[in-house]
């Protein structure tokens, strides 16, 4: 069993804790992997390291730091199946999966490469008689990311790819369900000539954590995870004076409209609830079958079941992968319990289809006729479980979503383009999708939730992400003209 290390000041660091975790293969569930939790001291070693290499690297000009993303991306684009393959060998996400993940990871560091264009400040010329103003955007410092197990290499890459190229140094306390993914992303970035202290990787526990929160020299942190732990660290960082944006957890919501194409809205209600085990921040959790669209759209949806194969992330033809660990697996299906004691109309039990050796497997759910006070729609479950609630109205379906707590993704189904077009105005969501159910944006605009889905004010990656990583400064100026200077400067003066 390998015993992973940190990365501390541009190289793999041995960690002299004695707690430790284990990391185990989902699909197996077999320990992979033993797991230094790192103690307070190494935490402020870390960000010791950190903290020496932001001065030079702050001066370090653009030209040179979008030069090493460049690299960078080159790197993580040759090593992107090594990583997958990390990803779901901890994760248990299908290979394709895996793929993905860190294909949308890696178009951070290709935005990120054009900071130089990204960090211009404004200039006003003459803003009153001699005088010009500007703006200038400046790094904070040291800023930390705390990531969650469900995007191991996406979501750190959300957050070091934009922070570096403001000039800030980074130090990254990734899952300590699924680490390995972030020790290969810090081996790109050194590899591409990154200098050593700029991007630290420090595995832990609460106990880092906590330190992170506290740390003095630390400036602003990036949290992504549940909800409870978002808005611990916000409330405890903002506190000390740290800027914070931290993204919790959500429920998201598909509706269906009564002219909605049935197959495709099936098909993606399918690919968005049970993909990578349900565990996606943005999954579809809940069906809003409006009209008497229900029967017909919970039929096509239970025909589909069958088709989804369930199986270890390495086999090509799996399409979904186990749950992260033993006992989140058992909670996802403790719901099955609430479903069938609230008297819902269970469609297809997961509990129902068996796997073979120990892996954390789960079939897939269906529950119709869910009640919106019922705790499969008011909680996070993070599991292949999908719930139908059937609604009289589009007014109803805009009602349950608004009054939901939280408020990360939506999407709708409709041929009527008046309806989308009310729907994205009035619903209470940070990121809608029309015909497409899981509407993460693209690197070049930015993530973010509304409600419990995000603390803060600022969304993740993107323009928000530079915006968050930068401070401005604003500079007001007056020189002498030289027609009125008093110092030779070589040509004839007018007076
Ligand atoms: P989690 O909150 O349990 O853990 C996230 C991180 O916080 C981990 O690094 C963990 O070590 C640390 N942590 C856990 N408990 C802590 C505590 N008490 N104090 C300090 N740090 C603590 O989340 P998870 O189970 O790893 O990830 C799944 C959750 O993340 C889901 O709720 C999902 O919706 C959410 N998520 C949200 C987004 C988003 O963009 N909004 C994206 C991905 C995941």
């Amino acid at each position: 069993m390998t015993r992973l290390e940190h990365w501390i000041n541009g190289g793999p660091t041995p960690g002299d804790a004695t707690r430790t975790a284990p990391v185990f293969d989902p699909a197996t569930g077999a320990q992979r992997v033993e797991l230094p939790l790192a103690t307070v001291e190494e935490v402020d070693r870390a960000v010791a390291n950190a903290a020496a290499a932001a001065p030079a690297w702050a001066a370090t000009s653009l030209a040179r730091r979008a030069e090493l993303l460049f690299a960078a991306r080159e790197l993580l684009h040759q090593r992107r199946d090594l990583i997958a393959s990390a990803v779901t060998s901890e994760h248990g996400k299908v290979l394709s999966d895996a793929a993905g993940e860190v294909a949308r990871g890696i178009e951070n560091v290709e935005f990120a490469c054009g900071i130089p264009h990204l960090l211009k400040g404004g200039y006003s010329h003459q803003a009153s008689t001699g005088i010009d103003v500007f703006s200038l955007h400046q790094p904070l410092g040291v800023v930390a990311g705390v990531t969650p197990f469900n995007f191991p290499a996406m979501v750190p890459l959300w957050m070091i790819a934009n922070a570096l190229a403001c000039g800030n140094t980074f130090v990254l306390k990734p899952s300590e369900k699924d680490p390995s993914a972030s020790m290969l992303i810090a081996q790109a970035f050194s590899d591409a000539g990154l200098p050593p202290g700029v991007l630290n990787v420090i595995h832990g526990d609460r106990v880092a954590v906590d330190r992170l929160i506290e740390h003095p020299e630390i400036a602003a942190i990036s949290f992504v995870g549940s909800t409870p732990v978002a808005r611990s660290i916000y409330e405890r960082a903002t506190a000390t004076g740290k800027r914070v944006q931290a993204l919790g957890g959500a429920k998201n919501h598909m509706v269906v409209l009564p002219d909605a194409d049935l197959d495709l809205a099936a098909d993606a209600a399918i690919s968005a609830a049970y993909g990578s085990a349900g565990e996606r921040c943005m999954a579809i959790s809940v069906v809003v079958a409006v009209g008497d669209v229900g029967d017909d759209l919970v039929d096509a949806i239970e025909t589909r079941l069958d088709r989804v194969r369930i199986g270890p992330g390495t086999d090509p033809d799996s399409e979904m992968g186990p749950l992260i660990t033993r006992e989140h697996r058992d909670r996802v299906a403790s719901y099955l319990d609430v479903a069938a004691g609230e008297g819902a109309d269970i469609r297809r039990d997961g509990r129902a289809q068996r796997f073979e050796g120990d892996g954390f497997f789960l079939g897939l759910s269906l529950v119709d006729r869910v009640s919106p006070w019922s705790r499969l729609h008011r909680e996070e479950i993070f599991g292949p479980v999908l719930a139908v609630i059937r609604v009289a109205t589009y007014d109803d379906a805009v009602t349950l979503i608004n009054d939901h707590e939280f408020g990360n993704g939506c999407a709708i189904y409709t041929r009527d383009g008046g309806a989308a077009r009310r729907f994205q105005g009035e619903v209470q969501c940070g990121m809608v999708g029309v015909n497409v159910p899981i509407p993460v944006p693209v690197a070049y605009y930015s993530f973010g939730g509304w409600k419990a889905s995000l603390f803060g004010d600022s969304h993740i990656y993107g323009p928000e992400g530079v915006h968050f990583y930068t401070r401005t400064k604003v500079v007001t100026q007056r020189w002498p003209d030289p027609a009125t200077s008093t110092i030779d400067l070589g040509f004839p003066r007018t007076r």
